[in-house]
């Protein structure tokens, strides 16, 4: 508890109240004792000056021997009670004893020890209720001036008293407003932690309550809220991958199983042997394919894909993989046309040609019955375009955002089927990116569809 932001801050308004409240109350205390004192030590003041002046008018010896009879004023010579009350003076001579008194004043007073050297105009000192100034004469005759300031000093013990009251509810009020704002300023940390705790414990849809909030930690909760959704998003498609990836790999490994298990072996004839191999063999060769391309999305997710990059002709390449390409189309009836300018831009020739590979067999697999199929390459500003159109079923509009997701199939009919596995495009789209350059579909349904890989030179 302790280390908690909230605890040290309480802590630190404490003592920052608590310096404040002392600093204030012994100022206070100060102005307040010097302006009920100042009033008497006027009075003490002139006095002493009467009563010393005095002493000197009365011209004593130098030592004056006990008992001795000297020639002295009445007591209240010095004073005229009862006008002077509450002051007293006293006159000691230099055997302690006292020379003379005003008739007022405290009983007993005791000889006041004083150094041999006093200020002229006296020392101050405090006595029970009694404050007196106390003056050395030339001749060693200690003269004292006093004054009852029991009221006083009881004004400034209950001042002092009122301020510690009050000082005492203002620092106890002051802590528990500083812990109140502690707490509703750290709040939104406090929200923080919750919602990250919530989050880790497996409520991935869980986000911080920033409404209204534009302090600092409003921003910074917006910021982890953003931070949040890309990290669910990035953990959901992986999710969806891993699926997806599962998915696809059963209906390979059960068609090589069923094979294997559907008939006792030696019942089987040689053809149907065959047959049966024939059907595994088809079956791995497409968990070979989509392992193949499971392990090159994992590189380019890891960043892990380094592009043989070095100048190429795109038209070389193109007439290359077309006429790679050309028995497949011719297979399906299919012809290919194409338009290549002589242009060339830096990148790698397998990945580039791997991406036109992908193009053609979808324009191949998705084209109508007799269908033709169009690859060009031109210029378009800085940029290289290769563009694959075919004359198939076109790609309804809903799905031509999806078409580069992982494991996306637009024409559902297909799903499951061993050769489209629904990885080409997104594999083609990181190809492209690592190129920086992009892929973009138009496509009309029933009409076909134009794929162009647009490369920057
Ligand atoms: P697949 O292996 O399924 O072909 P792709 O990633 O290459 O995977 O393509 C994703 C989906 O895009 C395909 O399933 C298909 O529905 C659609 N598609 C791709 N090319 C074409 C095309 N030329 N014409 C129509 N649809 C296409």
């Amino acid at each position: 508890m302790y280390h908690s932001i909230a605890w040290r801050l309480q802590i630190s308004y404490g003592l920052l109240l608590i310096a404040a409240f002392v600093g204030l109350g012994i100022t206070s205390y100060h102005l307040e004792r010097s302006s009920q004192l100042s009033s008497i030590d006027t009075g003490l003041q002139m006095r002493g000056t009467r009563v010393t002046g005095a002493l000197y008018r009365m011209r004593l010896p130098l030592t004056v021997p006990k008992g001795a009879e000297l020639d002295l004023p009445r007591h209240d010579a010095l004073f005229t009670p009862p006008d002077e009350f509450p002051f007293y003076y006293r006159i000691w001579n230099n055997e302690q004893e006292i020379l003379l008194r005003s008739n007022t004043g405290p009983d007993e007073i005791p000889f006041p020890q004083v150094g041999e050297k006093t200020p002229d105009d006296g020392l101050v000192r405090n006595r029970n209720d009694f404050r007196e100034r106390i003056y050395r004469t030339p001749r060693g005759f200690i003269a004292m001036v006093g004054r009852n300031a029991s009221t006083e000093f009881a004004t400034i013990r209950s001042q002092t008293a009122k301020l510690a009251g009050a000082g005492l509810i203002i620092l106890i009020a002051g802590l528990l407003l500083s812990h109140y704002l502690a707490k509703r300023t750290l709040k939104p940390i406090a929200d923080i932690s919750d919602a990250a705790k919530r989050i880790a414990d497996g409520a991935l849809d869980e986000r911080i309550e920033t409404q209204g909030n534009q302090s600092e930690l409003g921003q910074l909760g917006e910021v982890l809220n953003n931070t949040f959704d890309e990290l669910e998003g990035a953990y959901r498609r992986q999710e969806q991958f891993t699926a997806d990836a599962s998915h696809e790999l059963r209906t390979p490994v059960t068609v090589i199983l069923t094979e294997i298990q559907s008939a006792p072996p030696l019942s089987r004839s040689p053809d149907e042997y065959e047959e049966c191999l024939k059907v595994c063999e088809e079956s791995a060769i497409s968990m070979q394919r989509l392992l193949q391309q499971l392990a090159t999305l994992a590189q380019f997710d890891s960043g892990k894909v380094e592009l043989n990059s070095q100048t190429l002709n795109l038209k070389e390449l193109a007439e290359a993989t077309i006429e790679q390409f050309r028995p497949v189309a011719s297979d399906s009836g299919i012809t290919v046309t194409s338009q290549l300018a002589n242009e060339s831009c830096q990148g790698d020739p397998d990945r580039l040609s791997q991406v036109l590979t992908n193009f053609l067999m979808n324009a191949v697999a998705y084209n109508q019955d007799g269908g033709t199929i169009s690859v060009s390459v031109e210029r378009e500003n800085k940029d290289v375009l290769l563009k694959v159109s075919d004359t198939g079923i076109g790609i309804e509009d809903e799905d031509l955002p999806h078409l580069f997701e992982r494991f996306y199939r637009a024409d559902k009919s297909r799903f499951g089927s061993d050769e489209n596995s629904g990885l080409g495009l997104a594999i083609c789209k990181e190809i492209a990116e690592a190129h920086g350059g992009q892929i973009t579909v138009e496509s009309e349904l029933e009409k076909g569809s134009t794929f162009i890989l647009r490369i920057p030179c």
